[in-house]
């Protein structure tokens, strides 16, 4: 598996919910018995569009182009994965404050967030931060997330379309999701303006 490193090159940062997507990548290469996806055989359904889903994309190879990865903005700190060759399935859970954020990293992120925090207090909440990712890094995966069977469906596999071009902007777009209207093609961009 890659390194935390490579996750906060990709992220831009670094942060708990990095260091949790880490974590929970390893557990999932565990309870699955996958390794990094180089194609769709791993799917992932995020209940969430937090730090996290950049974690799993670099971990496990789920990512936004490749057709295994869906994120959802239903604000919760579940993951679904499924193992499309095994036909293995798991429901990760974050349990809440497993590791709970250092008191004064709490008190200082309403401050830092604002915008009108000082260099100090900004240094201070970076360090805090850090300690933060570290207590992550160093937990046992079980006590992060609680493991529960998927109910969510496993999503086909990622279809490939041929180009048309829009009968209306005039652009190139995919076929099978272009509505045909009075016998011409219109993409959906444009089919909402109508
Ligand atoms: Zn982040
Ligand atoms: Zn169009």
């Amino acid at each position: 598996m890659k390194s935390f490193e490579d996750a906060v090159k990709f992220h831009g940062h670094s942060c708990g919910g990095l260091a949790m997507g880490y974590k929970l990548a390893e557990y999932v290469t565990k309870l699955l018995d996958v390794t990094f996806s180089e194609d769709e055989e791993l799917v992932c359904i995020a209940e969430t569009d937090s730090c996290t889903v950049d974690a799993i994309q670099v971990f496990l190879g789920c990512t936004a182009g490749k057709g295994n990865l869906f994120v959802n903005k239903w604000g919760k700190t579940a993951f679904s994965f499924y193992n499309r060759k095994t036909g293995k399935s798991v429901r990760l859970v974050a349990i809440p404050d497993a590791v709970p954020k250092p008191e004064e990293m709490n008190e200082l992120r309403p401050i830092v967030f604002s915008g009108k925090a000082t260099d100090e207090q900004h240094a201070r909440y970076d360090e805090l931060s850090d300690i933060h990712v570290a207590n992550i890094l160093a937990a046992d995966a079980e006590k992060l997330f609680e493991v529960k069977e998927t109910v969510e469906l496993l999503p086909m596999k990622a279809r490939m379309y041929g180009n048309v071009i829009c009968s209306v902007c005039g652009e190139q777009t995919a076929d099978g999701l272009c509505a045909e209207i009075d016998g011409k093609l219109v993409c959906i961009p444009c089919m909402r303006r109508l």
